[in-house]
């Protein structure tokens, strides 16, 4: 028991990513989460979800005054997502490098972004900047109680 607590005390960097309404439009769900799950980061979250207007709104606060905010919001609640916590030393940037730059035509083929999407707004996957925002977006998107810890079979063929 103790072990544990004392384990939930330490800061594990985390990450929120999420296959946009195209990704799900597309058929692509399996592929992107695999290519994460193939990686050998932890799942600790998954749903589908409908995004209401004011979520995504929060989500991409930052962006509020950029021209194309509006047309951002309309793409993301579009359709369904899928929602998803992935845990990992690291796994902000290395999801991001796993994901390729924000224009799918400058991300680099191996990519998700550089293999299966065209243009930057349907660039079919998000991921957090920074682990503050993998904090943060993963409050935003996940209620208590929908996140799961585990220790996965695989963890010491993964890590010395
Ligand atoms: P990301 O972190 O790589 O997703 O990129 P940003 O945080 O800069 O932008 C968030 C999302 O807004 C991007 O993934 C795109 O879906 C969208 N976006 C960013 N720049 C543009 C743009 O110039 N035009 C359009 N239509 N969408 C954009
Ligand atoms: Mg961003």
């Amino acid at each position: 028991f103790l072990p544990r607590v004392v384990a939930s005390l330490e800061q594990v960097e985390e990450t929120y990513i999420m296959v946009k309404p195209d990704g799900v439009q597309r058929g692509l769900v399996g592929e992107i989460i695999s290519r994460f799950e193939k990686k050998g980061f932890k799942l600790t979250g998954l749903k589908l979800f409908q995004c209401p207007k004011e979520l995504a709104e929060e989500h991409y606060k930052d962006l509020n005054a950029k021209p194309f905010f509006p047309k951002l919001i309309d793409y993301i609640t579009s359709g369904p997502v899928v929602c998803m916590a992935w845990e990992g030393d690291g796994v902000v940037a290395s999801a991001r490098k796993l994901i390729g730059s924000t224009n799918p035509l400058q991300a680099e083929p191996g990519t998700i972004r550089g293999d299966l999407a065209v243009q930057t707004g349907r660039n079919v996957v998000h991921g957090s900047d920074s682990p503050e925002n993998g904090k943060r977006e993963i409050g935003l998107w996940f209620k208590d109680g929908e996140l799961c810890q585990w220790t996965p079979a695989q963890a010491s063929w993964l890590r010395e």
